[in-house]
């Protein structure tokens, strides 16, 4: 028997009037899988990630979690199933302190104070950074531990499957390598990924498998290590030519 993938997503069509950002695409990701996307400005990346997060509505297509249709649920019924979001730009609440923060990530569910606790204490193992700032406003906090916060925030609501939507975007180089050391140690753990980014190059490195979306459609799909040789792909996303 075949077993049922955790995400799988059927000829998903999106539009944003006249803008046709998704024009059928089919993708799947297995339960322990990371599974990259990469692709240039404007391939419709940030609107596949919307759209499986319930944010954007789908024009035609199915999005299938656990093999039930979850096309048309709304958005927080979906974390509730287990689909959680660090979103592009990160999206913090500035005002808020690294700890409330981290507990809306679990406003959702039915955790007791003492489950709260020990769930900021895990991730404040793999976010040290984030137990010393516990008590500071979110806004202060630089770009790269803004970043780390929207993770750990996704994860205080348990995913099953964590959507990361460009970690690296706008952080400098040494920052980025702790981000993507942080995807590791979650990828170790089986926590299972769904990452979308420009690094084409990191994204493949630590990718079970990965696509490419090109306006609106998927190109070219196989394991990460098989897309980095691509010659296609070293042109176009690795700068070699
Ligand atoms: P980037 O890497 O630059 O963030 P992306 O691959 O995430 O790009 P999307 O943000 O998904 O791309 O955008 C896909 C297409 O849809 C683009 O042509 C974009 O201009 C268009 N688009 C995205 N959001 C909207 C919107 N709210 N209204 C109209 N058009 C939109």
């Amino acid at each position: 028997m075949v077993d049922t993938p955790l995400l799988k997503i059927e000829n998903l069509e999106v539009r944003y009037g006249a803008v046709e950002a998704l024009k059928g695409v089919s993708i799947h990701v297995n339960a322990g899988e990371v599974v990259t996307i990469i692709g240039g400005n404007g391939a419709g990346k940030s609107t596949l990630m919307k759209t499986i997060s319930g944010l954007e509505p789908a024009a035609a297509g199915r999005v299938m979690f656990e093999g039930h249709d979850i096309t048309r649920m709304p958005g927080y019924q979906r974390v509730a199933l287990g689909v959680a979001q660090s979103p592009e730009g990160r999206q913090v609440f500035p005002d808020q302190t690294v700890r409330d923060n981290l507990l809306l990530g679990a406003y959702h569910r039915k955790a007791s104070a003492a489950e709260l606790e020990a769930d900021l204490q895990a991730q404040f193992e793999t976010f040290p950074r984030l137990r010393e700032r516990q008590e500071q406003p979110a806004g202060t906090m630089s770009g790269g531990e803004q970043q780390m916060l929207a993770i750990a925030r996704a994860l205080m609501a348990q995913p099953k499957l964590l959507l990361l939507d460009e970690p690296s975007l706008g952080l400098a180089p040494l920052i980025v390598k702790e981000i993507f050391a942080v995807i590791r140690a979650l990828k170790s753990r089986g926590v299972t990924i769904l990452l979308v980014e420009q690094m084409a190059n990191q994204a493949l490195a630590v990718a079970d498998r990965a696509y490419v979306l090109e306006t609106g459609h998927i190109t070219i799909e196989g394991t990460g290590a098989e897309l980095r040789r691509d010659p296609r792909i070293r042109a176009a996303y690795l700068g070699e030519h």
